[in-house]
């Protein structure tokens, strides 16, 4: 049986799509870990698989469910985030132009700089904030990429998509965006421009923290798309049949995750925003944020459940502050359903725009009193 696919986001995630195990009936889809598949004497492969880089039949229930939910033609599952991002650039060639944002997810960022200059690719790293900066350094015929990530890391400020998928196409080139905070339900970058979605699935998608996995969606299943595919079956950058498995068993429980999410890092904000222990707090949602209309405009039905809130007192302070917080865990990562605190800078280094007085905040599905409450005690002892 397969989902009446006019439902609402939330009604399609909950069913996964309506798919059953075709086998034996099983409301749960199965785990398929064979590596290698039939081939006919004729020589032929009956099912169209093959072998498991390129194939793995596990793969296909949350790579429907995704491309359901971003309006996307096809989507991929990759080993991490980062092998799908990764896997987007290695089809560039040299002397080719790659433009992407000064504040991004910092591993991706450094592993850019490394590979454009590995292989003699251009790259330019700006505000996204500023359609009329990216407009400027673009070379229409040799920029190939423009990766943009709206909210962004660790300061959430908002990228226009529309704008930005415009300025790209001008040149000639395609717009990724990751999407990872931002969630399917919360943008839907493909109906704004976008060509290429990307998400570390290993966040929000599955939202337990148990899971490392990460996925590409596409507006159009063309020749660039092929090549992509081509990089993860050649490369094997793909995850484990369990792990598939279990991402879509997190999937069915994204809808009331993110609303959940949404609900307590707008509480946060709002309680914090003003606070005497409180330099800044650094969240969409904010009318203060300065691209509070454009979030409005662009997310549908909330802001996300990541912030940042600059403490009173400096980097010290604020890593005091991490130190005194008993509910919140202090760890990296994000978007599962315990609340998550870091301090980023530590994390990034030194060539990190990240303000040293910043903690991120991943507000997870406890309640919002609790969470208010372990952040207001540990202000309290600085
Ligand atoms: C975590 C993260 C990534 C990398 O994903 P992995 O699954 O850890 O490889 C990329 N972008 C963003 C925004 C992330 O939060």
């Amino acid at each position: 049986m397969t989902q009446d696919t006019s439902c609402r986001p939330d009604t399609i995630l909950a069913n996964a799509l309506g798919r059953h195990d075709g086998m034996t009936g099983g409301v749960v889809p199965a785990i398929h870990t064979a590596t290698t598949f039939l081939r006919a004497g004729d020589l032929s492969y009956p099912t169209g698989m093959i072998y498991a880089r390129p194939s793995n039949p596990t793969f296909d229930g949350a790579e429907a469910l995704l491309s359901h939910l971003e309006g996307a033609a096809e989507s991929l599952l990759f080993g991490s985030g980062m092998a799908a991002a990764t896997a987007l650039f290695q089809t560039l060639s040299p002397g080719d132009h790659v433009v992407a944002p000064k504040v991004m997810y910092w591993a991706l960022r450094r592993w850019l700089r490394q590979f454009t200059a590995q292989w003699k690719i251009d790259l330019d790293l700006v505000d996204m904030t500023d359609p009329d900066a990216i407009a400027a350094v673009m070379r229409p015929g040799r920029t190939r990429i423009v990766w943009i990530e709206t909210p962004c890391n660790p300061t959430w400020e908002i990228t226009d998509i529309a704008a930005m998928a415009d300025i790209a196409h001008k040149a000639g080139a395609i717009l990724a965006v990751d999407s990872t905070a931002a969630t399917p339900l919360l943008t839907r970058p493909i109906a704004l421009g976008a060509d290429i979605v990307m998400h570390s699935a290993t966040k929000y998608l599955n939202g337990h923290s148990d899971v490392l996995c990460g996925t590409l969606s596409c507006a159009r299943a063309d020749d660039f798309w092929a090549r992509i595919k081509g990089v993860r079956g050649d490369l094997g950058g793909i995850p484990g049949p369990f792990e598939a498995w279990l991402l879509l068993r997190g999937m069915r429980t994204l809808a009331v995750r993110v609303e959940r999410s949404c609900a307590n890092a707008m509480a946060v904000a709002r309680h914090f925003e003003g606070h005497a222990r409180i330099a800044q707090v650094l969240y969409p949602g904010l009318e203060s944020h300065p691209q509070h209309a454009l979030a409005a405009r662009q997310m549908l039905g909330g802001f996300g459940g990541m912030l940042s809130i600059r403490v009173q007192g400096g980097e010290a302070a604020s890593i005091r502050a991490a130190a005194g917080l008993r509910l919140w865990t202090r760890a990296t990562s994000l978007g599962g359903v315990e609340s998550l605190v870091e301090h980023r800078a530590s994390v990034e280094g030194k060539d990190s725009p990240c303000p040293t007085d910043l903690l991120r905040l991943s507000c997870g599905i406890e309640a919002a009193a609790d969470l208010i409450a372990d952040l207001e005690q540990a202000l309290a002892g600085l």
